[in-house]
């Protein structure tokens, strides 16, 4: 425990440094990259609102091969839209190896999502590239196994890897997607430097219960936190239930400010 390390991302807006004692830095956006109005108006207001990062998937992991997988390179394309008016970070998930290098084009860091948690050729393809490492918890993924998926990115010689939390499955999923353990805050702060990230999102996947999990990870340390934020989330093409609207997502960021201040 004790040291435990920041990360610093460079972005059009500047530099963001994750983790230390910064102030919680939020990527917020929709689960998916639909079209460029909804992309670049949600960049718009959550920059607005203080998020330093844009989150859009482009290659979605969804668990049905007829679901909605994502628009793929045009939305990298409209995710570099939205990066030029805004100057907001980018963060996009890659599935595949053989899109790295366009998702780098764009990408100021790269998801590796929860279902590729243990994908270890994935993994060392990203660690032997320099673009930081969002690395999501599996779904049911002990601290063991997540910490050293972090490894196997950082023995390829990647040193920039952000931990992300965002539920794990549990026995009860009537009322809650996943279970977000809370509880990996302070454990990953004993036995790692790596800096925190937690998703209440998709961690709850009820947008009404995002606000309480968010403000209580921030409370309990976390450097970052990663909320999905849609225009219009009812007629959204993933993940619309668990969707900030533009408004809540800026109440949100009020009480994160007032808790970062406390603490
Ligand atoms: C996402 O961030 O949209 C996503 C698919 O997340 P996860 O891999 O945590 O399910
Ligand atoms: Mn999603």
């Amino acid at each position: 425990g004790g040291e435990y390390s920041e990360i610093i991302v460079s972005t059009p807006n500047g530099i963001v440094p994750i983790g230390k004692n910064h102030p919680t830095v939020v990527v917020a956006g929709p689960c998916s990259v639909e079209n460029k109005t909804m992309i670049v108006e949600t960049a718009k207001q959550i920059k607005a609102s203080g998020a330093k990062f844009l989150r859009g998937g482009a290659y979605k992991p969804r668990t049905s091969p007829y679901a909605f997988q994502g628009y793929g390179e045009s939305a990298l394309e409209l995710l570099s839209i939205a990066k030029q008016e805004t100057g907001l970070g980018i963060i996009t998930e890659v599935m595949d190896a053989g899109d790295l290098d366009k998702i780098k084009e764009v990408a100021d860091i790269i998801q590796i999502g929860a279902r590729n948690m243990q994908n270890f050729s994935l993994l060392r393809k990203v660690g032997s590239q320099d673009k930081p490492i969002l690395l999501k918890r599996g779904i049911a993924a002990t601290i063991n196994e997540w910490l050293m998926a972090a490894e196997y990115i950082l023995a390829a010689g990647n040193p920039n890897v952000i931990l992300c939390e965002r539920g794990i499955r549990t026995f009860d999923t009537k009322y809650t997607r996943n279970t977000l353990d809370l509880s990996v805050i302070p454990v990953l702060r004993s036995l790692t430097h790596l800096p925190i990230m937690v998703d209440p999102s998709h961690g709850t996947g009820k947008a009404d219960y995002v606000p309480a999990m968010a403000t209580a990870a921030v409370a309990a340390g976390t450097d970052s936190l990663m909320i999905e934020v849609h225009p219009n989330p009812a007629k959204a093409l993933s993940d619309g239930i668990q969707s900030l609207t533009p408004v809540k997502f800026n109440n949100l960021m009020h009480k994160i400010f007032v808790i970062d201040q406390t603490i």
